[in-house]
């Protein structure tokens, strides 16, 4: 189901000033709040929608990326709408006091605990980091347990005492004749227990929003698109929840001599055309340092040596792909008076060596010889 516009949700138009948004969003906002209706979804839905809508229309940095993309525009950003009330809450933080204060109280402290969020985290490797792992410490907003209440979301030195509207069941059953209907309870939002008196340093979420550092150790071998999850490194849970996941997505940058596929590594290696006919020894450099490549006579330009195992270790199995060189081979483009007299005489011996060799081909059959003959006689008619 496609996702309403922010704009229709509040009721404003797309050239609303700031305090007409704010207002419209408080209007709705009263009208649907939870503790205001008990129980009725479709309210709830309303209020988280009208929520969403306005933490991206009051910041004008996602209302801009909104205007322009749409929906997706925001997913890109990271904002991919919020995924419940304490979500909701606590990314307004005193907003919420000013608007609900009077009514409804600290209900929002009283709901069961809830698991934390997973994160997504960028990650840019160096070449050279990624063939062969690296360890980095990076920071990520998030939510942290608390610790003054150690995650629970009570004040040091009180409890959680059971739910007096519902004595504990979560459920609040009204007769209507026949009928029995029960309703998750309003006051405890169905945990069945609430807290006497909140944490007041995390107003009983028992996680505080603050940045965290981790240590990420990135295997040897990964590659641009390679996910790294971290177990438990998300956001902490609501009051005692379990912690999300954080995954580490991985963009390798290219290197400036190398290019990898896979496992196998691909470099180039220049030499001259003296040393291709007569061979030789040159030296190349790889990730690892020099290497001595030996250069057979008569090498050709393209030809490729390879060095088995030489290349990225494998990120699942054992062993290491290899590494291939490309044989450039150059040509001087200027030479000294020496250089060229050896190879004006090399031309010499090359124009009669050439000679010698057609003479040891076989020659064409009787009848082609005789085609090309008539051919270019033809020809040299024609001209
Ligand atoms: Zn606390
Ligand atoms: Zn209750």
């Amino acid at each position: 189901m496609g996702k309403q516009d922010y704009y229709e949700v509040l009721g404003v138009s797309r050239q609303a000033e700031e305090e007409e948004i704010k207002k419209a969003y408080r209007k709705l906002a009263l009208k649907y709040h939870p503790d205001r209706n008990p129980g009725k979804k479709e309210a709830e839905e309303y209020f988280k929608e009208a929520a969403e809508a306005y933490e991206v229309l009051h910041d004008p940095q996602k209302r801009r990326m909104y205007d322009t993309y749409g929906h997706e525009g925001l997913q890109g950003s990271g904002f991919s709408g919020f995924h419940g009330f304490e979500d909701i809450f606590s990314s307004f933080g005193d907003i919420f006091q000013d608007f609900f204060f009077g009514f409804g109280g600290s209900s929002r402290t009283q709901t069961a605990s809830q698991p934390g969020n997973d994160l997504l985290y960028d990650m840019t490797l160096s070449f050279e980091e990624a063939v062969f792992g690296v360890e980095k410490e990076i920071q990520v907003q998030t939510f942290v347990e608390c610790d003054r209440c150690s995650g629970s979301g009570a004040e040091p030195g009180t409890k959680e005492t059971t739910c007096p509207m519902c004595q504990g069941s979560g459920q609040v059953v009204q007769s209507q004749g026949f009928f029995r209907i029960s309703t998750t309870c309003s006051r405890c939002h169905g945990a069945g227990r609430v807290l006497v008196s909140p944490c007041s340093h995390c107003r009983g979420q028992g996680r505080v929003k603050q940045p965290k550092r981790v240590e990420v150790k990135v295997p040897a071998g990964v590659d641009t698109g390679t996910r790294l999850r971290l177990r438990g490194e998300g956001e902490s849970g609501y009051r005692g929840g379990l912690s999300g996941d954080l995954y580490v997505r991985l963009n390798v940058k290219p290197h400036e001599s190398f290019e990898r596929d896979g496992d196998n590594l691909y470099g180039k290696v220049a030499i001259s055309f003296v040393q291709a006919a007569l061979g030789d020894q040159v030296e190349v450099s790889t990730l690892e340092g020099k290497k001595t490549i030996h250069i057979q006579p008569g090498t050709q330009p393209g030809s490729v040596i390879r060095f088995p195992g030489d290349g990225v270790p494998r990120l699942r199995g054992n062993g290491r792909g290899d590494f291939f060189f490309e044989v450039q081979v150059k040509i001087p483009a200027r030479l000294s008076p020496r250089q060229e007299e050896l190879l004006r005489e090399l031309m010499e011996i090359e124009k009669k060596g050439g000679e010698e060799k057609v003479r040891k081909w076989p020659w064409p059959r009787h009848k082609d010889r005789e085609k090309d003959a008539s051919s270019s006689h033809s020809r040299e008619a024609m001209s």
